[in-house]
Order: C-alpha cells, then sequence, then structure tokens
C-alpha cells in the first residue's frame, strides 16, 4: 500500500508541503534526488569555509513562524533569527559606501543627507506601502490565484488603484526618484519575482519596503538551518524521507498519477502526487514538451579568501557607474553585462565560523538571463565571471588569481541539472506566459486531478518565504481532493 502523499523533492517548498500536507491528516513520503534537503537553500562545506550557495537575504520571518505554530511547535525551539543593522550596504562606484540602518527614522536621516531630493518621494512610497501592504497578506499571499473571480477581490483592486496602473514599475520609480543611488537601488527588486522593471509591477515595491519596515535577519547557524529546521519539524511529525531517490517518471492513467517512478527501478505509489519542482521540467514525466521563453535566473561566483576583504557589509550591494545600461542588458537584450551590479554575501562578517579565522567568505550574486536562444552558457560563463571579477575589483573587494582557496560557480545550466529549473530559470517561464500575465503559474496541474506543485515557478512565487507559503497551498488542494473523493 502505498503512502497518501507523495512529495518530490526537499527543497524548502517541498519540505513545507510535506509538513502541511501531514497536518492535513496524510501519511507522507519525501523523495529527493540529493543525500540531503533543502534544495537551492542547503548548506555546503568546502575547504573548511560553510556556504550558504543560494539565498541569503532572509525576510519575513513571521511565515516561518506561522508554519511553527500551526504544527503546534515554537519557532525558536528549531529555529532563531537575528535582525541584521545596517541591513545592507549599497556602494555606488566613486561615492562613499552607504549603510541602511534596520530603522526607518534612521534611513531617513541617511536619505536627508545623500540624496536629499528623494525624501519626499520616499515619505509617501513608505506611507502608501504602509496602508496596503495587509492587503496582499489577505489576498495573494494566503491563497492560490488560480479563479478569475479571485482577481475580482476589491482588497486587489484597492492595492493597484494606489499606482498608477499604466505606469511600468520603471516609471514609478524615476517619477519617485531622481538619484541615481535610489533608482539604481530599487531597479533590481522587480527581478527576485521573475520580471523586468517595464512590467507594470508595483507590488516589486515591496521588497524593499519588507526588508525595511519588518527587517532582514540572519538564522543562527546560516541559512542552511531554515531547511534543517523544516526537515527536523517534519520527521518529528512523522513525515518519511527517502534521499538519493531520483524521480524518473510519473505514471499516470485517467487523469490521475498513480506512481512516481524512480531511476533505481523503484516505484512509489500514493493518492496524490506534490512536485517541488518546475511545472515545466516534470511535464516532461507526463509527455508534454515546453518550448516558452525562460524568466530569469543568476550566475555566481563563491570564494574562500585567505584574508579579510575590507570594503564588505554582510551584504553589499556594488553599483557601477554604467548601472543603467547593465539593467538594460539584463531586461532587455537579455544578455549578461560587461559591468553587472554584483550583490555580495559575506557570511565571516556575522558568523565568523563560516571561514576559517582571517579569512573572508564571498560569495557574489548577479541576477542573469536564464538560457536563452541565440548564445550559449559554455562560451558565456567565462566571459561572466571576468565582468563579476572585473566589477569586484573596482570596488576593491576582489581576490587575485590563484589567490582564493576555491571558487565555485553557478550558472543557469548548473539550476538545470541540479535542481531541474526549467532553462535555468528560478521563476519558470517569462512572466508573459503567466495566467493573466499577472501571477505566476498555478499550483494545480490543468489536466492531472492529483497532481500540484510548489516552488519559485508557482504562486506565490519565487525566494524562500514564497515557497514556504507555496507548500500551504499544495497542501491544501490535495487535502480538498481527498476530501472531496472521500466515501
Ligand atoms: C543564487 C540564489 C540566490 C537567491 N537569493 C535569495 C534570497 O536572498 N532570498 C530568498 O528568499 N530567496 C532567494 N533565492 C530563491 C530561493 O533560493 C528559492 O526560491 C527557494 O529556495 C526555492 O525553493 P524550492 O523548494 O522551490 O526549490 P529548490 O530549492 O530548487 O528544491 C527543489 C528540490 O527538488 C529536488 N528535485 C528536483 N528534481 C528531482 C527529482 N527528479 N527527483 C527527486 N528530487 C528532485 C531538488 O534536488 C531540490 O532539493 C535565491 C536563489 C538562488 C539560486
Amino acid at each position: 500500500m502505498g503512502k497518501s502523499v507523495v512529495v518530490i523533492g526537499a527543497g524548502l517548498g517541498g519540505l513545507s508541503a510535506a509538513i502541511h500536507a501531514r497536518l492535513e491528516g496524510c501519511d507522507v513520503l519525501v523523495l529527493e534526488r540529493h543525500d540531503r534537503p533543502g534544495g537551492k537553500a542547503a548548506a555546503l562545506t568546502q575547504s573548511g569555509y560553510r556556504l550558504d550557495p543560494g539565498p541569503s537575504i532572509v525576510i519575513l520571518t513571521r511565515i516561518y513562524e506561522r508554519l511553527f505554530r500551526d504544527a503546534g511547535r515554537r519557532m525558536e525551539d528549531f529555529l532563531r533569527f537575528r535582525r541584521l543593522d545596517p541591513f545592507a550596504r549599497v556602494h555606488f562606484e566613486g561615492r562613499e559606501p552607504l549603510d541602511l540602518p534596520a530603522d526607518l527614522d534612521a534611513c531617513r536621516s541617511v536619505l536627508r543627507e545623500v540624496a536629499p531630493q528623494d525624501l519626499a518621494g520616499f515619505d509617501r512610497l513608505i506611507e502608501t506601502l504602509d496602508q496596503v501592504a495587509p492587503l496582499l497578506d489577505r489576498t495573494v499571499f494566503a491563497h492560490p490565484m488560480d479563479r478569475w473571480w479571485r482577481l475580482a477581490d476589491p482588497r486587489l483592486a484597492r492595492f493597484a488603484m494606489r499606482f498608477d496602473l499604466r505606469a511600468s514599475y520603471k516609471t514609478l520609480v524615476d517619477r519617485m526618484f531622481g538619484s541615481d543611488l535610489l533608482r539604481a537601488f530599487f531597479y533590481g527588486f522587480p527581478s527576485y519575482s521573475g520580471l523586468t522593471y517595464h512590467a507594470k509591477a508595483p507590488g516589486a515595491l515591496l521588497i524593499p519596503y519588507l526588508m525595511l519596515r519588518e527587517g532582514v535577519w540572519w538564522p543562527e547557524g546560516g541559512v542552511g538551518a531554515i531547511p534543517s529546521a523544516f526537515h527536523r519539524l517534519a520527521c518529528e511529525l512523522g513525515v518519511e524521507f527517502r534521499f538519493g531517490a531520483d524521480v524518473v517518471g510519473l505514471d499516470a492513467r485517467d487523469g490521475r498519477v498513480r506512481r512516481a517512478l524512480t531511476s533505481d527501478g523503484g516505484a512509489y505509489e500514493a493518492e496524490a502526487f506534490l512536485v517541488n519542482r518546475d511545472p515545466l521540467t516534470a511535464g516532461e514525466w507526463l509527455g508534454r514538451k515546453a518550448s516558452l521563453d525562460p524568466s530569469f535566473s543568476y550566475f555566481t561566483l563563491h570564494a574562500g579568501v585567505p584574508r579579510l576583504v575590507p570594503g564588505l557589509e554582510h551584504h553589499t550591494l556594488l553599483v557601477p557607474r554604467a548601472f543603467e545600461a547593465a539593467f538594460e542588458d539584463l531586461y532587455v537584450r537579455r544578455r549578461f553585462p560587461d559591468s553587472p551590479i554584483v550583490y555580495v554575501n559575506a557570511t565571516h562578517l556575522v558568523d565568523p565560523s563560516t571561514a576559517p579565522p582571517g579569512c573572508s567568505n564571498v560569495f557574489a550574486v548577479v541576477t542573469s538571463p536564464a538560457i536563452e536562444d541565440g548564445w550559449s552558457w559554455e562560451e558565456e560563463a567565462p566571459r561572466a565571471r571576468q565582468a563579476v571579477l572585473r566589477t569586484l575589483d573596482a570596488f576593491g573587494v576582489g581576490w587575485k588569481e590563484d589567490e582564493a582557496a576555491f571558487e565555485r560557480v553557478q550558472s543557469p545550466p548548473y539550476f538545470a541539472a541540479a535542481h531541474g529549473n526549467y532553462r535555468g530559470s528560478l521563476y519558470g517561464p517569462d512572466a508573459r506566459h503567466w495566467p493573466w500575465g499577472l501571477f505566476p503559474l498555478f499550483n494545480r496541474d490543468p489536466e492531472i486531478r492529483n497532481l500540484a506543485y510548489v516552488g519559485g515557478a508557482v504562486q506565490p512565487g519565487a525566494g524562500m518565504p514564497m515557497v514556504t507559503l507555496g507548500g500551504r497551498f499544495a497542501a491544501g488542494m490535495v487535502a480538498r481532493t481527498r476530501r472531496r473523493s472521500a466515501p
């Protein structure tokens, strides 16, 4: 007899789905191809350094808190967070680095000094978002947007009406801010949801708002402590795990998946299947072929530098003077910029145990095109590495050839191969192919009743807090289907 639910993939989304399915009373088995839980958020060790090779900016910890509360546990018994202050450093080429304090008033004081002309726009933005941000908690973060009538929710309309709906995100930012500093800081946020700044995406303003209003946090033990805590909770609740189980097919008949098939000849029956993989690549298991354009990905360069690199904070954004060209390369020309804007995460500054004494754990991340038609990452990756190093050098935070204890690169082909991301994109297809052009792909499968998806390519979207919510959405669908088919 099979499990009532099989979850494929133990990324943060899959772990959340497994926990929620268990809380709905299902017997749950998780099949994970790697030997550890966490997917992109799992920690690694290399040459005496502890790496968080994926997500690093932790916001919305209340979403994790709720998961533990729903399971009748206290989050502090599993996971502890420390608020970062300053929460980020922005270093604009040719200027002094600017530290952004966690406190709103302190942030306003900084702004008054460096870009006084933008203070009024900043205050208006915060005031607007204070009023409308809670509306999203009760709409897109509360349930999937998978029925047309959900679009008619007056709370969504109230959110949208506070912005000029004809204006792109870039236009909204340009109207609010005149300084290069603020424009450069704000332009990047749509890409965190897979969108360009030419999209009508006022929702992307929420990310910096939430960083400021609710904080940016450091999890004790590093980002990898988040999936470890989810895994421990799932085990305590009785979820079973099978690591090294690489799913290669789904046996589907009469509109239902019957079994998940693994590369070692295993076949796992269940009443329902929750897939923590991109629906476009998981579709191949059902004989589907996708040919949509991908959204964005990341190019990362991680290094162990055997000295203390000056000039970094825990989160540092390096903005070259030619930042506008870099954004146009990314958003419009879909190519890797010659002078990329580089985000650097330096974990040794907040937790010295992540690097040997006197050494630096430097993780450089650039939002990049995914696997596009017309050029190949095989040729592009060495050029991208050089471009990242050029920006790091321009800010004095690079390293010499052969100096690093290790260098580790991740590019879109890596995300496609290791995590099953469609053409290496972290957000599934380009937003032009999203339902109503507004929300990421649906969690439920369009044809198969007992199949749902969780992860960055589906609703409510990418990022650790969002895929945690997505786990609740996907498990809720399965639970509803089970209740309907119960005798
Ligand atoms: C470089 C980088 C920086 C990021 N920065 C941030 C950030 O600062 N803050 C933030 O919140 N988010 C960030 N993100 C996004 C965040 O990491 C993801 O949205 C989130 O971790 C995705 O979780 P997931 O569960 O959807 O997928 P994944 O983590 O990809 O997990 C999918 C799991 O499924 C498994 N799997 C796939 N195929 C199979 C198969 N055939 N059989 C069995 N198992 C399978 C994989 O091995 C993996 O464990 C970043 C991502 C990257 C890559």
